[in-house]
């Protein structure tokens, strides 16, 4: 787990009393500090942007509060762009970073003034056609590394084995392309990595991109002007995992740029990171109450949020802290299945965990929730996602995002009796 609840144990049960459980709940205090931190580690470099993934938290109380610290938008549906759109952040500080992309969210990425970035070389003349034959004058595209043989290196993975981006040739002859039709600024793009806490990873990233640049400017007479090393960048859910240190990643990386970079010519190369997991990541908690007790081969707590609400651990078998409030330093003498209430033996929250003994009523806190948590969720089974709060400040707690109804359910359907019945 990497940060504290923000709530005393009594302040919690007041707030469950208001806004029943299952809830989210960020905190604004904390996630501007993280940002501020953020931009700091990466100021020495002459320009620097961090364009919020909008996937990981896509409320827009969350982007604004990003937004006013200086953040962008990083995102890849029309429904997202338009999120950025209303929460303040519009034309460049918006990454279009999308795959198989239909048209028209390309022409509203461009009436956006979004950065297009583009998955692929057919993109080129998809996009031109999506725009009534004119390319945007900023084009950014994907870069695929693929197999990393020789010269490559031994932290990043298997790309070759991801659906993402442009090999070497086809970025090569991209640029080629794209400065022939009359594009004027030019930017390069790649991710590699998923909730990576190795901070060499990230510098190596940097240097790949950076060698890249190098040769397009060799090859295409095309001087890149900004690079954007996606997001991946970890959090340590797991106790004993370290955070990812900036500075130390931000420092790596500025060699890198002073060896590379600036005896090129492409001095101030403008450089962005498109981060979601550690921006919001560990200020969300979702908050669960206890409802059952079952003892069987295992001993279970069944809990009133499900996989719907947090899908991490029954997708990935992804690890989340779990504590119980007011008894967070109670000896850990039981050992828990966490469960919900999905038809299905993955919903579990925690699986053959040492927690305090749980009472029915208790209410649990699932940790590092606050990306990739809520926005995954999902209406199997019938079953209604919780509702998000923000902590704000000021220490009092607005509620961002209603639950979910049973109208909301059935929202989609036309059918007699299914409609209006509350
Ligand atoms: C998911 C995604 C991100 C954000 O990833 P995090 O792990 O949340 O930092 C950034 N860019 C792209 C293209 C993505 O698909």
């Amino acid at each position: 787990m990497s940060s504290d609840f923000p709530l005393s144990h009594a302040q919690l049960v007041e707030l469950a009393k208001k806004f029943p459980t299952p809830f989210y709940i960020y905190d604004e205090k904390a996630i501007r500090e993280n940002v501020k931190y953020f931009y700091k580690a990466f100021s020495i470099f002459p320009s620097f942007t961090e364009y919020f993934a909008v996937k990981a938290l896509p409320n827009p109380y969350i982007l604004k509060v990003l937004e006013s610290e200086g953040c962008g938008g990083d995102c890849s549906s029309l429904p997202e762009l338009m999120l950025c759109e209303k929460s303040g952040i519009t034309g460049r500080r918006i990454m279009f970073t999308s795959n198989d992309t239909p048209a028209q969210e390309f022409v509203y990425a461009q009436k956006l003034g979004a950065i297009i970035n583009l998955d692929d070389i057919t993109h080129i003349d998809f996009l031109k056609n999506a725009l009534g034959g004119k390319l945007p004058d900023t084009i950014c595209f994907r870069y695929n590394p693929g197999p990393l043989k020789e010269g490559g290196n031994s932290i990043i993975g298997k790309p070759e084995e991801a659906k993402y981006g442009l090999t070497k040739e086809q970025m090569i002859h991209a640029y080629k392309i794209c400065k022939a039709e009359g594009v004027k600024h030019f930017g390069i793009h790649t991710m590699v990595a998923s909730n990576e806490l190795n901070p060499d990873f990230f510098v190596d990233t940097a240097r790949i991109v950076f060698e890249l640049i190098l040769e397009v400017q060799k090859e295409c007479g095309v001087n890149i002007e900004f690079a954007d090393i996606g997001g991946g960048v970890g959090i340590p859910y797991r106790p004993g995992q370290k955070k990812v240190d900036l500075d130390y990643v931000a420092k790596g990386i500025k060699v890198l740029y002073d060896k590379m970079i600036v005896p090129a010519g492409l001095d101030p190369l403008k450089l962005c990171f498109e981060c979601g997991r550690p921006i919001t990541g560990p200020y969300g908690w979702l908050v669960t109450k206890a409802i059952h007790e079952k003892n069987i081969y295992r001993n279970y707590i069944g809990v009133d949020a499900s996989m719907a609400d947090l899908m991490r651990p029954g997708m990935y078998g992804a690890y989340h802290e779990v504590t119980v409030s007011g008894k967070e330093n109670a000896p850990k003498d039981y050992v828990y299945d966490v469960s919900g209430s999905l038809c299905e033996n993955c919903d579990k929250f925690a699986v053959q965990r040492n927690l305090p003994k749980i009472e029915m009523g208790d209410l649990l806190i699932i940790h590092d929730a606050g990306a990739h948590g809520r926005a995954m969720g999902f209406n199997y089974n019938g079953k209604l996602r919780a509702g998000e709060l923000l902590l704000r400040s000021d220490g009092t707690v607005k509620e961002i995002r209603r639950r979910e109804t049973i109208e909301d359910y059935f929202a989609t359907l036309d059918f007699e009796g299914l409609k209006n019945f509350s």
